[in-house]
């Protein structure tokens, strides 16, 4: 694998070289003062300084709907497989991270086909990150920068060139066509300074503990006031699980044609805030009230996933729950520290 720089112009070329290849290239393009993954139709849409985007790339993986299977009422059904080759551009460190992890929940007990059948087809080119979103704070989860998963890591290099990186024979591949100059020592060291400045700079909210505490710190705050205190102004509108990239909770449901004969199985996101999320046959809702679904999702991301992926925290610091949550209570650090300075002061 070989690590190459390119100048703006030859980058332009290298991704109107991806577009032209026949795949969908998804990358981030501004959107009404946002950022959001979009198909890509020409290389200078896509924006390399983005802040964070909208909802996170995992919605190409993992899309909001999708028909898992089609059946006869009554008779034989086939599964829907539709994965097609992508290339997902511009993926910041923290969300390959996630993406990581969801590879890891994805292939363990249950190997979900429909999952990583769309995954093993997708090439990912990362991007680290070149302006800080506001609420970001990565660098407290160990996310501002990635070391695995993707296929291309892309760095802006203080003088305006971009280094590209490959990981995998995918990416050297889609490498060597390309008009470039190889790496110089020079340049790996430049790199070196963006991910050193990132660390420090992904940190808009900062954890005043290790990620790696967080599982123990939440042994014993099952029953603390906090939950119940945030909870009271949470609407249960579920944006901050929509908008978040470690997020995989999904409901399926058959849906019967008109006539009866035929139907279709489907599944789409859903969210452990919402109210009936956890509501089963018989109508019974096992986390009817705010607080438990509030205090469900803290626990997700620091104790619960964390116990199924080898201790990994299921928050990667991106920081859309802060922003998406109207109410202002959904930003894990502010909880977690909050349950820190109790542990202190007990
Ligand atoms: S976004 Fe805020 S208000 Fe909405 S469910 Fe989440 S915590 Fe509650
Ligand atoms: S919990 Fe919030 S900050 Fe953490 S990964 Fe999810 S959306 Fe991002």
């Amino acid at each position: 694998m070989s690590a190459v720089k390119f100048t703006r112009k030859q980058f332009e070329s290298f991704v109107s070289a991806l577009i032209q290849s026949g795949r969908p290239v998804m990358a981030p393009q501004a959107k009404n003062g946002r950022y959001a993954f979009g198909p890509l139709a020409a290389a200078e849409e896509f924006r390399l300084d983005y802040d964070v985007t909208i909802l996170p790339p995992k919605k190409y993986l993992l899309p909001q709907t999708e028909t898992l299977l089609t059946y006869q009422v009554g008779g034989a059904c086939s599964s829907v497989r539709d994965a097609e080759p992508m290339i997902l551009l511009g993926v910041h460190p923290y969300d390959m991270v996630a993406i990581n992890q969801m590879d890891e929940l994805f292939r363990q007990d249950q190997y979900d086909k429909h999952y990583m059948d769309r995954r093993c087809r997708t090439t990912i080119i990362a991007l680290d990150v070149v302006t800080p979103s506001e609420n970001v704070f990565a660098a407290s989860m160990g996310t501002a920068t990635v070391k695995s998963g993707y296929d291309i890591l892309l760095t802006v290099l203080p003088d305006g060139s971009i280094l590209a990186d490959a990981a995998t024979d995918k990416g050297q591949e889609l490498l060597d066509p390309a008009e470039s100059t190889p790496a110089a020592e020079a340049d790996l060291k430049a790199r070196k300074t963006v991910w050193d400045k990132n660390e420090k700079a992904l940190n808009k909210h900062v954890l005043e503990c290790k990620p790696s505490y967080l599982p123990k710190l939440l042994e014993n705050a099952y029953d603390h006031p906090v939950w119940e205190e945030k909870a009271r102004l949470c609407y249960s509108c579920g944006s901050c699980n929509q908008v978040c990239p470690t997020c995989y909770c999904f409901d399926v449901q058959d849906q019967v044609s008109w006539d009866l004969k035929t139907g279709e199985r489907k599944r789409c996101w859903d969210g452990c805030l919402l109210e009936n999320f956890a509501t089963v046959a018989g109508n019974h809702n096992f986390r009817k009230d705010r607080a438990a679904r509030y205090r469900h999702r803290l626990y997700r991301k620091g104790k619960y996933v964390p116990g199924k992926i080898g201790g990994q925290i299921a928050c990667v610091g991106c920081g859309r729950c802060i922003t998406a949550c109207t109410a202002k209570i959904a930003n894990p650090v502010e909880v977690y520290n909050r349950l820190m300075e109790d542990t202190e002061l007990g």
